[in-house]
């Protein structure tokens, strides 16, 4: 099997990088591309050119523009890259027969309700990232019926900086921490999303039927406050010293920190459609951060 990676520098396609080299040749290619071949996604005809001249067996696509606050004062880039784009790239391996995997997110979603999304329930964005995300989805859906849409939400990786990482600095530098408390999600890695697209790829090459949309994430609810107590906790337990503990991390709304573009409130999937689709267990959101923080934490 060839396989090619768009996006191979972010959360996702660094763990993709790993994941999916078992399957086969792996072509992983970052915004600035490689010899002959373009990985920059405001150049949608170069980009689908590569996916004609590599001719994969399947097009894995991890780039997006995620700056979402950015992306409101930004919105031609925003859908270049996370829908245009990925709309030439569906063209082409539809040419070549190549399925495509492509990421997607929560915030497609008006964040109402308490229940968790699932895959059929009407998508409402709230901001332009959701709208041009969602806008790629239904692109790549009408350019190739063989993909696999996977909407995740609150990514997070041990590479880089992540929000883990920022509450512990700060509880370590003050004695009191606000976090928003009425946003409800579950924080999902990026080592997770890489894992379960290694094992869905081979099963939708086997059984063209498996091809869709689906919700992944990890198991299980929070909200920013009860991930940040969580942080600090095992941070702790980790031997860490720090001045703020779990009990000092106080809630706040939203409303608190104002930003340019509007969060949903429940970021909650439904996942069950994935699960048993593809016979996989998505693990509780704890197990997922308590690895990643000892990871970050025992090298630091
Ligand atoms: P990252 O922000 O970590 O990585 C995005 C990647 O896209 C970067 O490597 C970046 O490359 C690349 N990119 C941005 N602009 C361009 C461009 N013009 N041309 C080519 N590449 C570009 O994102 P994640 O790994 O977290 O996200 C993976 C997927 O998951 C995305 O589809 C995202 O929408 C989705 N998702 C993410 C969530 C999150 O919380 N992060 C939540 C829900 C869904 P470079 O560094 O070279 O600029």
């Amino acid at each position: 099997m060839k396989i090619l990676l768009f996006g191979a520098n972010g959360q996702v396609g660094w763990e993709l990088r790993r994941s999916l080299a078992p399957l086969g040749e792996l072509i992983a290619l970052g915004s600035a591309g490689e010899e002959g071949l373009a990985g920059n996604f405001l150049d949608p005809q170069a980009v689908a050119a590569t996916v004609e001249k590599v001719r994969p067996t399947v097009v894995v696509n991890a780039a997006a523009y995620t700056a979402v606050d950015r992306a409101e004062s930004e919105p031609d880039a925003a859908r270049m890259v996370n829908a245009l784009t990925p709309e030439a790239i569906a063209q082409s391996a539809r040419r070549i027969g190549a399925p495509v995997v492509h990421y997607s997110t929560d915030y497609v979603f008006d964040g109402s309700g308490e229940q968790p999304w699932r895959e059929d329930d009407v998508t409402g964005p709230l901001s332009v990232y959701g709208r041009t995300k969602l806008e790629g989805e239904q692109r790549i859906a009408a350019a190739q019926p063989q993909h696999l849409i996977l909407r995740t939400s609150w990514v997070y990786a041990a590479r880089g900086g992540n929000f883990a990482k920022t509450m512990v600095r700060l509880a370590r530098e003050r004695e009191r921490l606000t976090v928003i408390d009425d946003q409800f999600g579950a924080p999902t890695g990026a080592e997770l999303l890489a894992d379960v697209t290694a094992h869905a790829i081979p099963a939708l090459l086997r059984d063209p039927a498996l091809a869709g949309i689906y919700h992944v994430a990890a198991e299980g609810v929070t909200t920013w406050n009860g991930y940040a107590r969580f942080v600090v906790d095992q941070a702790r337990q980790l031997g860490e010293s720090l001045k703020a503990g779990p009990a000092d991390v106080a809630p706040v709304p939203t409303s608190a920190f104002p930003t340019p573009a509007r969060r949903p409130h429940n970021s909650r999937l439904d996942t069950g459609r994935f699960r048993r689709a593809f016979g996989l267990a998505l693990p509780p959101w704890e197990r997922g951060v308590a690895r990643m923080l000892q990871e970050i934490l025992e090298r630091s």
